[in-house]
């Protein structure tokens, strides 16, 4: 299906690996033009080069570190400069925490709080009127099901990802006058190479899959982990303009992890 997309700017922080590269490949493969975005830019260069070749698009690699002003800064220098703008913006870089409430000290908490919340508010401030100057936009936030249904042993990536989901619902209603749409998605258990690394440490090669596969048993419903492919979809269709009148919400894309309405 032609989504419409064809020509459109889309940066995408964490675009290197995993889910956002996922969401790369799906907007790449409808004619997107690219900014991916993580630290490690030998990656990012890497991946953009791959994906703008695979699709015929063109695709840039930014090495920046979101959770700082400078890094955020960077960000839409190279995106200005590249393209005059962004159409898109998938605020989608973050990582699990690993505390309790008792043992993590500041620093932690403002780690967390710039890099799931702080760089979704700079890039969104600097890319936003781009977008208006450009008729439009999309932007989405990647939170997570811990935004609601929170694990015990990650309490500040619960924070800030409810955090993240108050700010996506609180610019949607800013922009709305503007012809940009703002949604979070709250995705459940994605199998990425990162989930693959670690449940290698815990359980060995040979335990790994059966780690991973206790780990969606306890989750529930559908008891199996997304592939980044399955999310992406979803990234690339709220993109669209088939999701034209879809602003302001979160959706969960969690196998049925959720246990509530
Ligand atoms: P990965 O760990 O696979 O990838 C993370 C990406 O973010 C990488 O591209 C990484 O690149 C980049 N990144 C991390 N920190 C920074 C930073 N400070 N500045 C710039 N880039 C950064 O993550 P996933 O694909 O698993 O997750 C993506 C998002 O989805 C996250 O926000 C996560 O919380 C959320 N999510 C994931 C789930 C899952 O099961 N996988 C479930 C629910 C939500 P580099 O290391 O080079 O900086």
């Amino acid at each position: 299906m032609d989504l419409g997309l064809r020509g459109k700017v889309a940066v995408i922080t964490g675009g290197t690996v995993g889910i956002g590269l996922a969401v790369a490949e799906g907007l790449a493969a409808e004619g997107v033009d690219l900014v991916l975005v993580g630290r490690d830019g030998g990656r990012a260069e890497r991946e953009a080069v791959r994906v703008a070749e695979a699709h015929g698009v063109t695709a840039i690699g930014v090495a920046a570190d979101v959770a700082t002003a400078a890094g955020c800064e960077a960000v839409v220098d190279a995106t200005k400069r590249k393209f005059g703008g962004a159409d898109i913006l998938i605020n989608n870089a973050g990582t699990g925490s690993n505390e309790t409430i008792q043992d993590a000290d500041d620093a932690k908490w403002q780690y967390y709080w710039d890099l799931h919340v702080m760089a979704a508010v700079r890039l969104g401030r600097d890319l936003v009127p781009t977008m208006r100057e450009r008729g439009g936009g999309v932007v989405l936030h990647n939170a997570s099901i811990c935004a609601v249904q929170p694990l015990w042993y990650e309490p500040i990536y619960n924070t800030t990802k409810a955090a993240l989901m108050m700010f996506s619902k609180t610019l949607a209603n800013e922009v709305v006058k503007d012809n940009i749409r703002v949604n979070t998605i709250n995705p459940g258990l994605v199998l990425t190479p990162d989930w693959v690394k670690t449940a290698k440490q815990i359980a060995g090669e040979d335990g790994y899959q059966a780690h991973l596969q206790g780990v969606a048993d306890e989750a529930g419903g559908m008891q199996r982990f997304a592939t980044p492919e399955e999310l992406a979809h979803f990234f690339v269709f709220l993109c669209s303009n088939k999701a034209s009148y879809s602003t302001g919400s979160t959706y969960f894309v969690d196998g049925g992890w959720l246990r509530t309405v």
